[in-house]
């Protein structure tokens, strides 16, 4: 009976990569960087430099920068800002080279059976299998504010995830919530497609991230090394404690981690982002959705800011940049019992050095394991850390169960 991973995002392809090694029976499923195709902006570019963004494979030869080498393109360093039709195309390279054996099928329920799992997938093809990895990402976490929920018809509010395309919104007015990239870039993107954006930020200003002093971390000065050291998720201890620091992470008390998770990178906007975001459209900084209403076609929203003055705002859509919240029972993937037999914190799983939930031989990577492990799962950095934990506890777990 093989062990099954669902979904072939940066997190799904390493874990595949890292399997397929390990000598068990195996079958992977998904759309390669479907959720990066889909639910992400055209044209948009990731934060994460390209030293940061290499999807884990157990032997050498798959990096970012081994695909630019394969298509003839220079080596690039952290004044790169990599566009994200060059990391799809280098999603699918990896596919193709490394896990050439992944079904493009999607998984549409997963149920225990007798300690298995029984699998439906929409081909409508049933087996079981002896262990799941859900490597589903984030789009099933969209977070949408409860106080704005039901208020204005569907069709007038959507968060991010729901476009690959914002050019639609041409000649609208969007206001849009949220204060990290997502809203940023949301914004930059709008305003450069012919839409008129507002950010609407709840934080007191809009920061920015300070473009690195070397394109090559190993060029800067070695005082500065000791001082802040460069690591995948930024410069400073406490960025290289969160990116080195995954298995100790698991041992903070989980009010801690919940914390760590939420404000060790706080919301900001890329260095890159800063020239196309300043002076170019409205930003209402300390100011908060209090209530939002459909007339005519728009929606009002009633914005206040931190000395409790009220403003309404008319907008044609209110686009929600506000992030993702791991909640296992939105996971509507896996069977109702399934769900509740997962131990949770905070809706999150609760997970075993190895990456196992309370169900054994069910496991979760990425974003559903950031609040166990850490910030650097929120990334693609963390694919070797995770696919190899995982790997080796599922080969463990296999044998044990045998
Ligand atoms: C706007 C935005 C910008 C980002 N920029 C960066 C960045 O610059 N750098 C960085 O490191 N990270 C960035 N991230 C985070 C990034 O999304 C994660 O690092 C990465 O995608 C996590 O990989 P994953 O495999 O866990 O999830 P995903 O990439 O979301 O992959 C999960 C896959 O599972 C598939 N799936 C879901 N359900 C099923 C099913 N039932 N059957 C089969 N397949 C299924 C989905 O189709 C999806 O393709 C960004 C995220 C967002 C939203």
């Amino acid at each position: 009976m093989p062990v099954v991973v669902i979904g072939a995002g940066p997190y799904g392809l390493a874990t595949a990569a890292w399997l397929s090694t390990a000598g068990v029976p195996r079958r992977f499923f998904g759309d390669p960087l479907q959720s990066w195709h889909t639910n992400m902006p055209q044209g948009m570019y990731l934060k994460s430099v390209p030293a940061a963004t290499s999807i884990s494979a157990p032997e050498a030869g798959y990096r970012l920068e081994d695909f630019r080498a394969a298509q003839g393109l220079p080596p690039v360093g952290d004044f790169y800002p990599i566009p994200v039709e060059e990391f799809i195309a280098y999603g699918r390279w990896f596919h193709e080279r490394r896990v050439p054996q992944l079904e493009r099928q999607m998984v549409r329920s997963v149920q225990a059976v007798d300690g298995l799992f029984g699998l439906t997938l929409d081909s409508g093809e049933e087996f079981l299998a002896e262990a799941v990895v859900m490597a589903t990402g984030q789009v099933a976490f969209a977070h949408e504010p409860p106080e704005l929920r039901g208020l204005v018809p569907p069709h007038l509010v959507s968060h991010t995830s729901r476009h690959r395309d914002l050019a639609r919104f041409s000649g609208q007015r969007v206001a849009v919530v949220g204060a990290g990239q997502s809203a940023l870039e949301s914004a930059a993107l709008l305003s450069e497609a012919g839409a008129f954006p507002t950010v609407i930020a709840r934080t007191a200003s809009i920061a920015f991230g300070e473009p690195p002093s070397t394109d090559r971390p190993a060029d800067r000065a070695r005082s500065l090394r000791m001082v802040k050291p460069g690591s995948p998720l930024g410069p400073g201890w406490s960025l290289f404690a969160c990116s080195y620091g995954g298995a100790a992470y698991r041992h903070l008390p989980p009010r801690v981690r919940t914390r760590l998770l939420h404000t060790v990178l706080g919301p900001s906007g890329a260095w890159w982002l800063r020239e196309r975001v300043e002076g170019r459209f409205p930003v209402l900084c300390g100011s908060t959705v209090h209530s939002a209403r459909a007339e005519d076609a728009t929606v009002l929203l009633d914005v206040v800011d931190t000395s409790g003055r009220t403003e309404t705002l008319q907008a044609d859509h209110l686009l929600l940049a506000t992030g993702y919240r791991v909640s296992i029972g939105r996971l509507e993937l896996l069977s109702p019992e399934l769900r509740s037999a997962v131990h949770t914190f905070g809706g999150a799983p609760r997970l075993s050095a190895g990456f196992e939930s309370s169900v054994p031989g069910l496991y979760f990577t990425g974003l559903a394991a950031a609040p166990a492990f850490g910030p650097v799962l929120r990334f693609v950095a963390g694919t070797g850390f995770a696919a190899r934990r995982l790997t080796h506890a599922v080969v463990t777990g296999t044998r044990h169960r045998r």
